[in-house]
């Protein structure tokens, strides 16, 4: 049967499935564990980067995805800093534990968090032009020594 289709059906976030080499995996995933990112966000940020960077007219995503990896090597760099400004916790320096007052998401793993739940508020030293909502997260994702 095919998915119904419609306005509500092409906002909906598609999973794509791709064939890697399984150097370019293993690439992928050593990169993510080394960012202590999920492999999907890293995936996510370097097609919206190849998206970006690139002239995607003729370019379907999956070629982008490949263009995009084989060049992952020489452009970690460019890579980190661009998942930097999508980290949710970037410019945060410290994590207080708060007793939340009105339910909130997790910051990084997106879970609900209800009203008096124990969460962690991120503070963040001001210093890097962050703006934007308070950040909370929840104990799972408070990152540990
Ligand atoms: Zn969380």
């Amino acid at each position: 049967m095919d998915e119904p289709t419609g306005p509500k059906e092409a906002k909906k976030e598609r999973v794509l499935h791709t064939r890697v080499p399984a150097v370019l995996e293993r690439e992928l995933k050593r990169f993510a564990e080394k960012l202590r990112i999920p492999v999907s966000n890293l995936v996510r940020t370097i097609l919206e980067d190849a998206v970006s960077v690139a002239d995607v007219a003729t370019e379907n995503v999956e070629q982008g995805l490949k263009r995009a990896a084989e060049h992952l090597e020489h452009e970690r760099e460019r890579l980190k800093k661009r998942i930097e400004q999508h980290d949710p916790l970037a410019g945060v320096v410290a994590f207080q534990e708060v007793t939340l007052a009105m339910p909130v998401s997790c910051a990084r793993c997106n879970s609900e968090l209800p009203a008096g739940t124990r969460v962690h508020l991120g503070i963040s030293d001001g210093r890097d032009g962050r703006e934007g909502p308070r950040v909370f997260v929840c104990g799972t994702c408070l990152p540990r020594a």
